[in-house]
């Protein structure tokens, strides 16, 4: 049995915050603002995968008013879900993300979001797909004010015998 699930996420860009896009540091003179790292490409990655099993959102799972995620690297809210389906059956067939930024251009890391993407669900690289849009200049990405991003996952079910 296959289920898709989609996430979508986006945070506010200022000055004085690190950038971090798919567990990747990017240097840029702006980063994202939110609670935890505000790392947007994980946030829809994470979204997108409790969305596919029917687990509700990462606002249940991780609110935003538990000082315990202040801060927090958010690789470990994908890893916690990655493990949360797999205990439930469910492994990871692939993922589809496009990341909507005006600046800075992720062209030169979108392999390296990839590679760390596919390291954090456990898939080949194959199975990630990173694809980038700036915002035509138009609207809160357009005018660099946020970063967003769109994930789309299918998971597949698989028997407690198999390997993982
Ligand atoms: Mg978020």
């Amino acid at each position: 049995m296959i289920r898709v699930g989609s996430g979508h996420d986006t945070h506010r860009l200022e000055a004085g915050y690190p950038l971090i896009l798919g567990g990747i540091p990017i240097p840029h003179p702006r980063g994202l603002v939110g609670h935890s790292d505000a790392d947007a490409v994980l946030h829809a990655l994470t979204d997108a995968l409790l969305g596919a099993v029917g687990l509700g959102d990462i606002g249940d799972a991780y609110p935003d008013t538990d000082p315990r995620w202040k801060g927090a690297d958010s690789a470990l809210f994908l890893t916690e879900t990655v493990a949360k389906l797999h205990a439930l059956g469910w492994r990871v067939g692939n993922a589809d993300i496009t990341i909507f930024a005006q600046e800075p251009k992720l062209g030169p890391v979108k392999a390296t979001i990839r590679e760390n993407l596919a390291r954090l669900l456990g898939t080949p690289v194959e199975c990630v797909n990173v694809k980038a849009k700036t915002g035509e200049r138009v609207g809160h990405i357009g005018r660099a004010e946020a970063i967003g991003c769109h994930a789309v996952v299918m998971v597949e079910s698989f028997h407690a015998t198999e390997p993982l």
